[in-house]
């Protein structure tokens, strides 16, 4: 039979899992027995519809050592695979983030990101030199898959009676550093189950070797073989709280959802009543690797009484918790529903209600009490929450306006809006809130100069959907949300608002005349009450798209780009300000060049690209150049 070769991007990964410093080889084990306990699933649910599928004996997992051979044996009587399966299953590895999964194992010491990458199976060859799988499927031959690692695979017909799956580890020779044998030695090998496999509902069933007085004799002892069930197959989330320990949330976290880290949060609850579930819950403590990509898959695993359902049922969770990891298991529903009915169901519906509710309400409840761990998690998985007040046309913000947190000119953390709410000053009525590409640039902002100054406290949206956020809120608690870039500020004294007044009509020629030399560049050039210590700021007039609006739409690839109708103010405190007083009378062409050049300066300021480099720079130059004359 010919050896067929591992996919080229396959086979260098097999070369670095077997030579890599990866420690943690004992975790192969967990990976073949939870691929056994998903074969088992399979056939499980075929069964349920098809007698062919039915086993002769129950579901087990059985294992098999083999000392003298030095092997390992894991068997299932599960699904199967036919030869097709073998080949695409077993001879292509990491079907998804194959590069990604190359770079952390190159980095990877304690980590364990066997499993997260699919190529759970493979972890056996950090054990073994040799692998056969032989396997048969329901109505189909058996086969057998056969490999040493690098060198490729070969699979042929094999005989064999029994459904399901045997795995046969051909167990390494220990070297001087390693020893590879303590994985034929029962008492390990159950340690292993109990450590890492405990609550897989299927008996994983081994021979174990007991001494025991012979019969009929008082000093003699003989040693029997018992067949011994290894696991306790208590589904973690079935126990009692108080008989879990965090360890026991975790571990199981990290196998069964494929991280390496512990999650930062655990909910686990059961609820009778109108819908009666168990949740196990998991909030990650980090972004999952491809949760921006298409290839994250959302939603929670679905249990009918302690069974497994379905994986990622999407409809048990709104698209803005879809950061939470976990399960539910309920007696309410079939263990046949499809996916289509499971969107229709009016039970799941009131699950999904009230999953929603319990999700927010760890999430309250961390807010208040662990304001630390709240933040951290708000860094993670903040922008779901936001984009889920802006989704569905606002129709969740009510549910997420006190999830929020932003930045602020209050302190370096995050505030809630509610914070913000009960600091703010008695006469004021908006919730300011300023827009940049950082914090640090965002303090520095002419716009907000005064604002601060004056002692209001400003949000800092440094991200497109903070503003989108709140424009879908409108208010929060009948506040409004104010941009300090716009147009008409309202924070200013009927006195000041006078003076602005005034200084517009006696300015109003040169003002004009600023206008005329942006050339359409601006709706409007004003007298600013807002600015400190800059000459000149922009702001959005009213009734167009925001600054920052504008600079998103400059992103995207297609479609007619929105401007903002940006208004040039003025400072008339500024010595800039008695410059251009001086010579808009006398030098029509300086003046008209210092306007583009302060023109130029504020788009920059607010982030925009200047119009044209070159012009901008020869009419500095040219000024320079005058400046002793
Ligand atoms: P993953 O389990 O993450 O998909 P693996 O490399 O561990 O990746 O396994 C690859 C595939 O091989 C599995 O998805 C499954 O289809 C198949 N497989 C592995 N072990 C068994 C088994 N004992 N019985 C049936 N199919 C199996």
């Amino acid at each position: 039979m010919a050896k067929k070769q591992f996919k080229t991007e396959s086979k260098k990964l097999l070369d670095l899992m077997i030579n890599s410093i990866y420690t943690n080889r004992e975790i192969f084990l967990r990976e073949l027995v939870s691929n056994a306990s998903d074969a088992l699933d399979k056939r499980h649910y075929m069964s349920l519809t098809d007698s062919a599928y039915t086993p002769s004996d129950p579901l087990h997992i059985f294992l098999e050592i083999d000392k003298d051979a030095r092997t390992l044996s894991i068997e299932d009587n599960g699904i199967g695979m036919n030869r097709e399966e073998l080949e695409h299953n077993l001879g292509t590895i990491a079907h998804s983030g194959s590069t990604e999964f190359k770079q952390q194992l190159e980095k990877a010491d304690e980590v364990d990101i066997i499993g997260q990458f699919g190529v759970g199976f493979y972890s056996a060859f950090m054990v073994s030199r040799k692998i056969v799988v032989e396997t048969k499927k329901v109505g189909e031959d058996a086969f057998r898959w056969i490999s040493e690692g690098q060198d490729g695979y070969q699979i042929e017909p094999c005989d064999r009676e029994r459904i399901g799956t045997k795995i046969t580890l051909y167990i390494r020779e220990d070297t001087k550093d390693i020893n590879y044998s303590e994985y034929l030695d029962s008492y390990k090998v159950e340690l292993l189950i109990k450590k890492y496999s405990d609550y897989i509902r299927y008996p994983i069933q081994m021979f174990i070797e007991k001494t025991q007085p012979k019969e009929g004799s008082e000093d003699e002892y003989e040693t029997v073989k018992e067949l011994k069930t290894l696991n306790s197959m208590v589904p973690l989330w079935r126990r009692n709280k108080k008989d879990i320990d965090e360890k026991d949330y975790n571990s199981f976290y990290k196998t069964k959802f494929f991280d390496w880290e512990d999650p930062l949060k655990v909910i686990h609850y059961s609820l009778e009543g109108n819908v009666s579930y168990k949740a196990l819950l998991y909030i990650p403590s980090r972004i999952p690797y491809n949760f921006y990509s298409k290839d994250y898959e959302a939603g929670l695993q679905l249990y009918s009484k302690g069974v497994f359902v379905m994986d990622h049922a999407k409809d048990l969770l709104p698209d803005y918790y879809s950061f939470v990891r976990g399960l539910i298991d309920t007696d309410d529903v079939s263990l046949n529903i499809s996916r289509e009915i499971l969107q229709q169901d009016q039970q799941l519906q009131a699950l999904r209600k009230s999953v929603t509710k319990k999700i927010k309400g760890a999430l309250v409840d961390m807010l208040v009490k662990e304001r630390e761990k709240y933040e951290d998690f708000y860094k993670n998985f903040g922008n779901s929450l936001k984009y889920g007040v802006y989704q569905d046309y606002g129709a969740n913000k009510d549910e997420l306006k006190d999830l929020l947190m932003f930045h602020s000119s209050y302190n370096d953390g995050y505030v809630t809006l509610k914070e913000y709410k009960e600091r703010m000053k008695e006469d004021q009525n908006e919730i300011f809130y300023c827009t940049g590409s950082s914090i640090e640039q965002i303090k520095r902002q002419p716009q907000i100069e005064k604002l601060l100054d004056k002692g209001y406290e400003v949000l800092y949206f440094t991200n497109e959907i903070d503003e989108f956020s709140i424009m879908m809120m409108r208010d929060y608690d009948g506040k409004q949300f104010k941009s300090a870039q716009q147009a008409d500020s309202s924070i200013e004294t009927d006195e000041e608002k006078q003076k602005k007044e005034e200084l517009q009509k006696d300015n109003s020629d040169m003002l004009a005349q600023m206008k005329e030399a942006l050339d359409g560049k601006v709706t409007d050039v004003r007298i600013s009450s807002r600015l400190k210590s800059n000459p000149v700021c922009l702001v959005a007039d009213q009734g167009g798209i925001s600054m920052e609006m504008e600079k998103y739409l400059s992103q995207l690839p297609e479609g007619e780009k929105a401007k903002a109708n940006k208004v040039l103010e003025i400072n008339p405190e500024h010595a800039i300000f008695k410059v251009l007083q001086k010579i808009h009378d006398k030098d029509a062409e300086d003046f008209s060049k210092y306007t583009d050049i302060l023109y130029q300066q504020a788009l920059l300021i607010e982030g925009f690209p200047v119009d044209d480099p070159v012009d901008l720079a020869n009419k500095i130059c040219d000024l320079i150049s005058k400046a002793n004359d």
